[in-house]
């Protein structure tokens, strides 16, 4: 078996009485691009956060790169940084320039040189296709190039694993496309990522499974061809039907 970069067993999570997560067993390998599709509210943006200890799950073992992380003994910033996340609304600081925020976290957490900060944030911005824009604040910018910040921010803590919710969600139709091929060419690279969205092309293109949730439950998972051309239950016809 190749070695799991995520493995959930029985995560539950609750929001005061509401039951969130239900008994959630999940994993991703190394190099796998999960895509979590399901309905508003059927607890995506709930499971990524607690992949990344944004929120604490209730019950549950949750393991990274074969840890079991136990939130109250280990170092939680150790383990953000191995699991970077990009959100729908990029909240970059608007009184830094784009390199500025991208360096930000090198420098005040990983105590990089700025030097080196600066050479490994302007690689990065390259990378984002954003190369000419290091010296500009992000109100200069449009929605996708902010979300490329974003990105290029989130990689700069040289994480193992990429969480994305809904990172297009928030753009313009137009300026959906060149986020979307960088997260492509971040996967041809070979990254480990997990991405909640609707655009369902890119699942089918660049997914190697498509994971379906409903109501705080994983309903079925499989490959993508066979996920929208042949779902097994009903509840992911309805859902597919309803968004295709
Ligand atoms: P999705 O991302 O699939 O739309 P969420 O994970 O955001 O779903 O939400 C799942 C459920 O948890 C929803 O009923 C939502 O209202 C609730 N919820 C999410 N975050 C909180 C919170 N911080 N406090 C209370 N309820 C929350
Ligand atoms: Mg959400």
């Amino acid at each position: 078996m190749s070695e799991q970069m995520i493995q959930v067993n029985k995560l539950n999570k609750y929001f005061g009485d509401l039951h969130v997560l239900k008994d959630i067993d999940f994993h991703v390998e190394e190099s796998e691009v999960v895509v979590l599709i399901g309905a508003s509210g059927s607890g995506k943006s709930t499971m990524l956060r607690c992949l990344n200890f944004l929120e604490m799950k209730n019950s549950g073992e949750l393991y990274i790169k074969g840890e079991q992380i136990d939130p109250k003994k280990d170092n939680l910033n150790q383990v953000r940084q191995q699991v970077g996340m990009v959100f729908q609304h990029f909240n970059l600081f608007p009184h830094k320039t784009v390199l500025g925020n991208v360096i930000e976290a090198p420098l005040q957490v990983k105590k990089v040189s700025k030097a080196q900060a600066k050479k490994e944030g302007k690689e990065l911005l390259e990378k984002v296709g954003l190369g000419d824009k290091a010296d500009d604040y992000p109100a200069r910018l449009s929605g996708g190039q902010k979300q490329r910040v974003a990105i290029a921010r989130a990689l700069a803590m040289k994480p193992e694993i990429m969480l994305f919710d809904e990172p297009t969600s928030a753009l313009d139709p137009e300026l959906v496309g060149e986020v979307l091929q960088t997260m492509k060419d971040l996967a041809k690279e070979g990254m480990t990522m997990v991405v909640v969205t609707h655009e369902m092309g890119f699942a089918r293109e660049v997914a190697d499974r498509v994971v379906y949730m409903h109501d705080g439950k994983i309903v079925e998972t499989g490959a993508p061809k066979d996920i929208f051309e042949n779902p097994k239950e009903e509840r992911t016809q309805a859902f597919l039907s309803s968004i295709l």
